[in-house]
């Protein structure tokens, strides 16, 4: 933009002197210059607007769920800010920044706009992806502008501190020289040090603390998470079974639940949701009864929406009956799997079309995992190869239906070798010659099937049986499924 506008003024100063103080040739000059942004897209850089407009409201820490380390670790930090005294007395040097980092949904900018809250800062929150041109430094000029507005908004508020919110700060602060378009990068960063370096709670008595969130804490210069930048990184997980609870419970405050509703049970149910999955969920289980003409939210419209979180939703599409019946199958074949080596695991079979999957097992963990043994893995590919062993033992082939299952139980051979507990020892999976690697997830995938194909060659006509009751039921309970095995038990 700056060389296009040096280009045209040079030739504007040129025609000027040239055709003596006629203004002709500048008019025509004026449009090409409007033409040439409107048919180049260029966009003329707007400087004022990155954080400024953003009005947020703070809320209070009650209204964010679990999440209780994250809390207590960024309220220890907040003493820096309300305890102004205590910290210079002891000679502390301020803290200029806290780095909050997990994955999306969690949470990291509710935690922000807390600290605000219970700060009693002004609070200005903007996203990495605003100061990113193509135009060199355009990007330093917004970061310079931010500082200068969240000051003065501060300011204009009457407060003594300021929180600066920075949402996906990889894209502003990520490693430097490592883009394409590294200059412009490499200078917003550098603004954003200085800027950082800057802040010291002096001139005007004002504290600013920044505040960064990232899903990509591995993307960041390391020159950011120096000691006086961003002292403190605060890990924003994914919630336990307790926090699942209390943000569901958050989340369904204001909404009319039916009787005898078990959100422990709903909160079993979710193993890896974030805070947004349970919101959207909230959501979607009041939008289900209100299509049912209820008047209040019940469990069944809970669960049901736990499945359209995680697979979308239901198709009108419906396959025809023989794509049904090896649907049926398939899905029996997993869940069959899964009972036999982890029983009481099962929740909920259902051949549903959603989204992209035209079944479901849903799994329910007795306990929220967060490391596993190889046997635990091996567990996993087993369920996975479920459902192709039993499309192979009742229909006699397999379909395209067992790709994504495929595909994660490739992902978790991978995940046994880099984790040394494949026969190849302690490797590192980036140096492994591809053919080895190749065959050793081979070799795991393979005894897998070996190993499902001993556990079900037996049980077919089991698996005729569930499936046929889940082609009836369309859904079918764990508690079902498990009288179905104890009864075909009893029977043999
Ligand atoms: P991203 O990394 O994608 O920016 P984030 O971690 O900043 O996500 P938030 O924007 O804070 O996530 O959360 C999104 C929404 O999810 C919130 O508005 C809220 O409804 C819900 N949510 C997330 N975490 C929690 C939580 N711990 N308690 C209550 N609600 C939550």
């Amino acid at each position: 933009m700056r060389e296009l506008a040096a280009g045209l003024g040079a030739a504007a100063l040129i025609i000027f002197l040239f055709y003596e103080s006629s203004l002709i040739p500048l008019v025509i000059l004026a449009g090409l210059f409007l033409v040439l942004l409107r048919f180049t897209g260029l966009k003329t850089p707007r400087f004022s607007s990155v954080g400024q407009s953003t009005r947020v409201k703070t809320i209070s820490f009650n209204q964010i769920g679990g999440q209780e380390v994250a809390k207590k670790e960024l309220l220890e930090a907040l003493d820096f800010v309300t305890k102004p005294r205590e910290i210079s007395h002891l000679g502390i040097r301020p803290l200029k920044g806290v780095m909050l980092v997990g994955p999306p949904g969690t949470g990291k900018t509710l935690l922000a706009r807390a600290a605000a809250g219970y700060t009693g800062s002004s609070f200005t929150s903007v996203a990495g992806s605003e100061f990113i041109e193509m135009y060199a430094g355009v990007g330093a000029q917004r970061v310079r502008q931010l500082f200068q507005g969240c000051r003065k908004k501060a300011q204009g508020e009457r407060r003594k501190n300021a929180i600066l919110f920075i949402d996906e700060i990889d894209i502003l602060g990520g490693k430097r020289g490592r883009h394409s378009s590294h200059l412009e990068y490499d200078q917003t960063l550098n603004q954003l040090l200085v800027e950082m370096d800057g802040l010291g709670g002096g001139e005007s008595g004002l504290h600013i603390l920044v505040i960064g969130a990232t899903n990509r804490p591995e993307a960041l210069d390391e020159a950011l998470l120096r000691p006086g930048r961003f002292d403190r990184v605060v890990q924003v997980d994914l919630p336990d079974l307790e926090g699942r609870k209390q943000i569901l419970k958050l989340h369904l405050h204001n909404k009319p639940l039916g009787e005898g509703i078990s959100l422990e049970k709903i909160a079993r149910e979710t193993f890896g949701f974030s805070g947004a999955h349970l919101e959207s969920l909230a959501n979607e289980a009041a939008i289900l009864a209100l299509r049912e003409k209820q008047r209040q939210i019940a469990e069944k419209h809970l669960l049901e929406a736990v499945d359209k979180v995680i697979l979308g939703e239901k198709l009108e599409r419906k396959p025809d009956p023989e794509e049904l019946w090896r649907v049926a199958v398939h899905e029996s074949g997993h869940a069959l799997v899964s009972e036999t080596l982890q029983p009481g695991s099962v929740s909920q079979i259902t051949i549903t079309p959603r989204g992209k999957a035209l079944g479901y097992v849903r799994h329910k963990p007795e306990r929220d995992f967060y490391l596993y043994t190889v046997e635990q893995l091996e567990e996993k590919i087993a369920v996975l190869l479920g459902g192709a062993v039993s499309e192979q033992l009742v229909l006699g082939n397999r379909s395209t239906g067992s790709l994504g299952d495929f595909d994660q139980a490739v992902e978790i051979a991978r995940k046994i070798i880099a984790a040394g507990l494949s026969n190849l020892g302690v490797v590192s999976i980036k140096d492994l010659p591809k053919a080895l690697l190749h065959r050793t997830i081979q070799q795991l995938v393979s005894s897998g099937e070996r190993w499902v194909s001993g556990l079900l060659g037996e049980r077919t006509a089991l698996i005729e049986e569930v499936a046929r009751l889940v082609l009836e039921k369309e859904k079918l309970t764990g508690e079902t499924l498990r009288r179905q095995i104890a009864a075909h038990r009893q029977a043999g």
